[in-house]
């Protein structure tokens, strides 16, 4: 996999036959403005050095990694973390956010609008944009908005406007239709701001250069604690920034094992998981194409997960390349296997991990106990405090 990086996407916005952009003209217009000014702006020397200092300085990067002795000697294997639990804001997402809210400031824009489902990259965005002195604007549908109350408030307390979204089913679908309308009304003053590896180009792209860092740094630490590259690397994947940010830094070294796992939910039906990888089929959402759970009709599908930032029914176009092409290999965790994981990391390290989080220890735990000689680094793309009522009201406490 030399040159990786290089070949892929090609200038299309394309990962093989995934990804690309299927759009009304007035948006394709819009984001080949956006390709261009990327290219133009993200190699220019202001651009890399206040990205950087703004990682160090206000992000708290690098974040660690953490060799787990307790979790190793009780599973096997060696287990290790890469911390995004510790990135400013707790998760991953800011690593992105920070990365397009500061092309917005390049590009003189006023305003950044996006959608937000469960509320978590509505908060990163929210608080990039503090920190630009920038307005935003996040579209959330109604339903979200009773359930996901306390990221409702973070938003409000950034001095974000959230702006509820009242037609059709009221969750993240019409609330991505609502923000692309609000974004075309005003293209010239904002930016859109996609929370994944998704999206038409260039945001699969986009999202994934500026998650980079998480990968860039793992393999760095990695090397530096043991002297060699990890056996596997494990990650969740929802849309797949967090993976596609720690995979990119051991994609081109074939040696290292690189594992996304999807949500399992909690049965193979319809409705009940987000396994879009594992069970969906190539085509078209939110203007790219990608791996698929579709309903009869080729609808995108109902989905559920216990970690609400993981139930997306479309994902990544690099992800669907990278199974294809079998560099990846994709797995899955249920619900009770996530919730395991999710007090065996609190009970034995002292970390709290979000429940989509749990989803990668899940599966590592698996992967530790059938191969006690080797190394696993985890992604943890973030922390739990926001899942600690949810878990406890629904499954009570560990009995031991
Ligand atoms: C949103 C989120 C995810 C899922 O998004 P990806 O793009 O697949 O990384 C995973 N972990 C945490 C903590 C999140 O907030």
């Amino acid at each position: 996999m030399k040159d990786y990086f290089k070949q892929y996407p090609d200038t299309k916005g394309f990962f093989k036959e995934y990804g690309g952009a299927f759009l009304p003209p007035d948006l394709q217009e819009e984001m080949n403005r956006i390709t261009d000014a990327y290219h133009a702006i993200s190699k220019s020397h202001n651009f890399i050095s206040e990205l950087r200092s703004i990682r160090k300085h206000f992000q708290g990067r690098p974040t660690p990694v953490y060799y787990c002795k307790n979790l190793s000697a009780k599973y096997g294997g060696r287990i290790y973390l890469k911390r995004e639990d510790l990135n400013h804001s707790g998760a991953h997402k800011l690593n992105h956010c920070m990365g397009e809210a500061l092309l917005a400031k390049y590009l003189g824009k006023k305003k950044l609008i996006a959608e937000t489902g469960a509320g978590q990259h509505g908060v990163a965005l929210a608080t990039a944009a503090a920190y630009f002195g920038l307005e935003c604007e996040i579209h959330m549908g109604e339903v979200d908005i009773a359930k996901e109350h306390p990221n409702v408030v973070r938003m409000e307390i950034l001095g974000t406007k959230v702006v509820p979204v009242t037609h059709g089913l009221k969750t993240l679908k019409e609330a991505v239709d609502s923000a692309f309308d609000a974004y075309l009304a005003d293209s010239e003053n904002s930016l859109y701001c996609i929370g994944s590896v998704v999206g038409p180009h260039p945001f699969p792209m986009m999202v994934r250069d500026f998650q980079r860092v998480v990968g860039i740094e793992a393999q760095e630490q990695f090397f530096e604690m043991t002297g060699e590259q990890p056996d596997h690397v494990v990650a969740c994947v929802g849309g797949g920034s967090n993976a596609m940010g720690i995979f990119s830094g051991f994609i081109e070294d074939e040696d290292v094992e690189l594992h996304g796992v999807e949500p399992a939910g909690l049965s193979d039906k319809n409705g009940e998981h987000a396994s879009t990888i594992t069970f969906g089929k190539p085509g078209i959402i939110h203007g790219f194409k990608c791996y698929l759970l579709q309903d009869e009709k080729g609808e995108p599908a109902p989905v559920y997960s216990v970690a609400s930032g993981l139930d997306y029914p479309g994902v990544g176009p690099e992800h669907s390349m990278l199974k294809d092409i079998k560099r990846v290999k994709y797995q899955r965790a249920n619900d009770k296997e996530t919730i395991d994981a999710f007090f065996e990391l609190s009970r034995l390290e002292g970390i709290i991990p979000a429940l989509e989080s749990a989803h990668a220890v899940a599966y590592a735990l698996k992967l530790a106990k059938e191969n006690p000689q080797k190394s696993i680094l985890i992604n943890l793309s973030g922390r739990g405090d926001k899942d600690i009522d949810f878990v406890v009201d629904k499954y009570g406490l560990p009995k031991e």
